[in-house]
């Protein structure tokens, strides 16, 4: 997932941001994502995705991506399940042993497909990224309420600053 989210602002075909776009980026992922990301503790030994196999890895996170926002939006699409099986398939063939990120992803991408309760993905309602929904009551709708919750919340306290304002 947080692959996957490695696109910034996806939607937004302005501001989008790519953190996979140089080389070095991909080797400098695995150490920040086991400080930072919600499933640090996945991270632990990774290294980069083997260099051979950086498109492989790229074309997997894209086709993780479309699989999954399709999924939780509620189309489901057989088609885009079969891409994301071929992607995980040339990304697992070009990988060098089990701890790199490209194959550390596809393990984890294949644990996502048959996780138990498909329900708790979701797509954050500010930023737009995919999360998994860990809360009791399963009502969360911010990837991390630090950042994307008070975010909401305050644009919508000023929207409504701005209405009281206006004459
Ligand atoms: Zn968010």
């Amino acid at each position: 997932m947080d692959v996957a989210n490695s696109v910034v602002l996806r939607h937004d075909q302005t501001r989008r941001t790519d953190r996979f776009e140089a080389a070095s980026q991909l080797e400098g992922f695995p150490p920040a994502a086991a400080k930072f990301c919600a499933e640090r503790a996945l991270f632990g030994d990774i290294i980069g995705p083997a260099p051979r196999n950086r498109l492989n890895f790229l074309e997997l996170r894209e086709a993780t991506d479309r699989y999954f926002r399709a999924r939780v939006s509620g189309d489901s699409d057989d088609q885009l399940l079969a891409d994301l099986l071929d992607a995980l398939a040339r990304t697992l063939r070009g990988a060098n042993g089990t701890n790199g990120l490209d194959a550390a992803t596809a393990h984890s991408v294949l644990r996502l497909i048959a996780m138990p309760d498909p329900e708790r993905m979701k797509i954050c309602r500010n930023c737009g990224w995919l999360f998994i929904d860990r809360s009791k009551n399963r009502s969360r709708a911010w990837c991390d309420m630090a950042v994307c919750g008070n975010r909401a919340k305050a644009s919508r306290h000023y929207r409504r600053r701005k209405e009281e304002e206006a004459p």
